[in-house]
């Protein structure tokens, strides 16, 4: 077990019996034998989880009592006072919160900022500024933990973004996810909770890989895009790519290399359905089959629930949206600080300001553009447009407030316009027709990207060097960011 040193062993222990009454280990022990019969999950894994699960259960419980005493605190003053390690601190204290350990105090501060006016002159404009401490409370011995609902909680709230994370993470399989469905088959169900845990619209998780990256010396600010390495504007060098790609067919071309050079076994990616522009997540194992993923279909994809399928793959990357990112992001901390699936090597994450049900890009089609769906070669938006190319040549544009009404409601609690938690990130906003925008995250992301550009398969420019460039990406982000609503729960007593 990965814990603290001079920690004293009979705090250690006390910790470790606290750990067993929670839950989560408790229903996960208890279904050991659905789990087992249902075949997800080998003995082999089952323990491992179980034992990574009260690992960090135990972690909880000692960071708890380091907590204990301290004044109401924001997370970069929590790291800066409490020994550990960061990176198990700070998502531990917000999951702290939601078990009921701790309390988040939260304080509106106004300041004033000058900010152009449409006039371009600088005006003074109030801003509101939230700022979240944290303190443990004092607990009597009735208290009881919070005990994480099933995420039936979260579809039925309409907060679900359809990723399909949950269906691929749990241990009996009783949840089913379609673009605009979610079951839960309460028969089967052991509630556990672990889709809860994971899942990026139960409860907040930004906030705390924001203040990691923050406190990551490495990394630069990009405002309201997050943190990055570097921002490029590129372009893919294969003639093949640019004749099925979307814009700079940059996510093709990395998926092509990690393909072609065997980085990866495998990659989960977005294909047409049998209804044509109906999005349909599949596995692709090489290079032929990869151009048919190109292009963007805006309509939503679940395309985390085939993750289970790629449970077979030692190395996988996966293609998809900035909810599907956090998604993966969360699985990675919570519940157990554990990926569940440690086998996918690389995320690539699209910007994405909204999609589409499947209904509402039949109605862009015929009611907007007076055109049949299976007559559109391309849909795209670029320069506040939403276009259409259909298979005639013929191009034919509206102003995109004249779609963003049909866009999912789901969409309108989303912050992320530029995938803030994938490796790398790949969008037309700030890019020239026929490049995208790649802004690369972490150091996997970073070294990826300079492959392409050293084995000469794609042409770059520095992002902020170009126009519209990293400004415009900056400002976008900084309007879907303020624009989002934020997720409260009813929950049903
Ligand atoms: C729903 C949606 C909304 C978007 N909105 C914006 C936006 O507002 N601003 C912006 O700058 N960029 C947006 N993008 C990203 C943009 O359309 C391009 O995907 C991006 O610029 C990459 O271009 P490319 O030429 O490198 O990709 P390509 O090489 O053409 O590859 C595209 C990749 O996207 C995947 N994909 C296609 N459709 C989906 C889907 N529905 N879900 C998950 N993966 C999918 C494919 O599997 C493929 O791997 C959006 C993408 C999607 C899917
Ligand atoms: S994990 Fe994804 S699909 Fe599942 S409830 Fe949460 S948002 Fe919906
Ligand atoms: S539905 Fe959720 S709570 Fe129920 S068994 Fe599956 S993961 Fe656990
Ligand atoms: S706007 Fe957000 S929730 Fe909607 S598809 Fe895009 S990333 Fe997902």
């Amino acid at each position: 077990m990965d814990l603290i040193e001079n920690i004293d062993l009979k705090n250690l222990m006390e910790s470790t019996y606290n750990a067993i009454s929670n839950f989560q280990i408790r229903a996960l022990y208890e279904g050991k034998d659905d789990i087992l019969k249902f075949g997800r999950f080998s003995e082999e894994d089952y323990n491992f989880i179980l034992d990574s699960l009260l690992d960090a259960e135990t972690e909880r419980n000692l960071i708890l009592k380091k907590l204990m005493g301290l004044p109401p605190l924001i997370l970069e003053e929590i790291v800066e006072k409490v020994e550990y390690d960061k990176k198990k601190l700070v998502p531990t204290v917000e999951y702290l919160t939601q078990q009921g350990y701790v309390e988040k105090l939260i304080e509106i501060k106004t300041e004033i900022k000058k900010v152009k006016n449409k006039e371009g002159n600088l005006i003074d404009k109030e801003i509101k500024i939230e700022i979240v401490r944290y303190q443990a409370k004092s607990l009597d011995n009735s208290f009881r933990e919070n005990y994480f609902e099933p995420v039936s909680l979260v579809f039925e709230n309409n907060f679900c973004c359809n990723c399909g994370y949950c269906s691929s993470i749990c241990p009996v399989g009783s949840i089913t996810v379609t673009a605009d469905d979610l079951k839960i088959d309460s028969e089967t169900c052991i509630k556990c909770g672990l889709c809860f845990s994971v899942c990026p619209r139960s409860f907040p998780s930004e906030h705390i890989f924001t203040v990691l990256n923050k406190l990551n010396p490495n990394l630069k600010d990009g405002a309201a895009s997050n943190y990055y390495i570097n921002a490029y504007t590129a372009s893919t060098k294969s003639d093949e790519i640019k004749e099925v790609c979307q814009n700079g067919g940059i996510v093709t071309t990395l998926l092509y290399y990690l393909l072609k050079e065997k980085e990866i076994d495998a990659a989960i990616a977005v294909t047409h359905s049998e209804d044509i522009w109906r999005p349909k997540p599949i596995i692709i194992e090489n290079v032929d089959d990869l151009y048919k993923t190109a292009g963007t279909k805006y309509a939503n994809s679940p395309s985390l629930t085939i993750l289970n399928e790629a449970q077979k793959f030692d190395k996988i990357a996966v293609v998809g949206t900035p909810c599907m990112m956090l998604a993966l992001k969360k699985g990675s901390i919570y519940p157990i600080g554990t990926p569940f699936f440690n086998n996918i090597n690389y995320t690539i994450g699209l910007f994405c300001m909204e999609s589409f049900s499947y209904d509402n890009v039949i109605n862009i089609s015929t009611e907007i553009f007076n055109k049949k769906l299976e007559n559109i070669l391309k849909m795209d938006i670029s320069g506040g447009k939403f276009i259409v190319k259909d298979k005639n040549g013929e191009e034919a544009k509206v102003p995109l407030k004249e779609v963003t009404s049909l866009a999912r409601d789901v969409c309108h609690y989303c912050s992320d316009l530029t995938s803030e938690f994938a490796d790398i990130s790949v969008g037309s906003i700030g890019s020239s027709a026929g490049w995208s925008s790649v802004i690369t995250r972490t150091k996997v992301g970073n070294d990826l990207f300079n492959k392409l550009i050293n084995g000469n398969l794609v042409e770059v420019k520095d992002l902020a060097e170009v126009k519209p460039g990293f400004g415009l990406v900056k400002k976008i982000s900084g309007i879907k960011n303020s624009k989002c609503k934020k997720i409260e729960f009813n929950v049903k007593k």
